[in-house]
């Protein structure tokens, strides 16, 4: 969790407190959060960069990228993830959940390996092994699978060899 003394309060002209209610990443470098008021129907929107915006959110909130990416989970891990992202970002001291976070959290610890696929991975040329480790189990995370098996790895060879065209 925040120290209290870093949450940033912002009141409406009406006296009321603005809470954080959106936002949206318009690119890795800039973007856009929208306050509103819960007394009137004012609102208000500041844009920068991420490290002047982050400070404004001082309640969990997701970005509208990161739900986006959540909501096309399959809806019986959709809840699971959720609640491992947001006790991520809690032990983290994050209160804004965008896309990075949210891969960060989903690719951390939540997949194991079976023997034989965690020593197909070992062969992998080092160059490339992070990022394809990344991958795969990113795919096992979006099947629900809780462990990555030599068939997901074939699965993810041709996947891989495809996209290479
Ligand atoms: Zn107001």
């Amino acid at each position: 969790m925040k120290p209290a003394s870093l949450s940033m309060k912002v009141s409406c002209c009406c006296g009321a407190a603005m809470e954080t209610r959106a936002l949206e990443e318009a690119s890795p470098l800039l973007y856009h959060l929208t306050l509103a008021c819960l007394a009137c129907a004012n609102w208000m929107a500041v844009s920068g960069r991420p490290e002047e915006i982050e400070p404004w959110v001082t309640r969990t909130l997701w970005s509208r990228e990161a739900r986006h990416e959540l909501e096309r989970l399959p809806p019986h891990i959709e809840p699971l993830v959720r609640g491992e992202v947001e006790t991520y970002a809690d032990k983290n001291g994050v209160c804004l959940i965008t896309l990075s976070l949210l891969q960060e959290a989903r690719n951390r610890g939540q997949v194991s390996w079976s023997r034989e696929a965690g020593e197909r991975l070992a062969n992998i040329p080092a160059a490339v092994r992070a990022m394809a480790k990344i991958e795969i189990e990113r795919m096992a995370i979006e099947r629900g699978l809780p462990e990555v098996t030599e068939s997901l790895m074939n699965e993810a060879k041709l996947k891989f060899l495809g996209m290479r065209g």
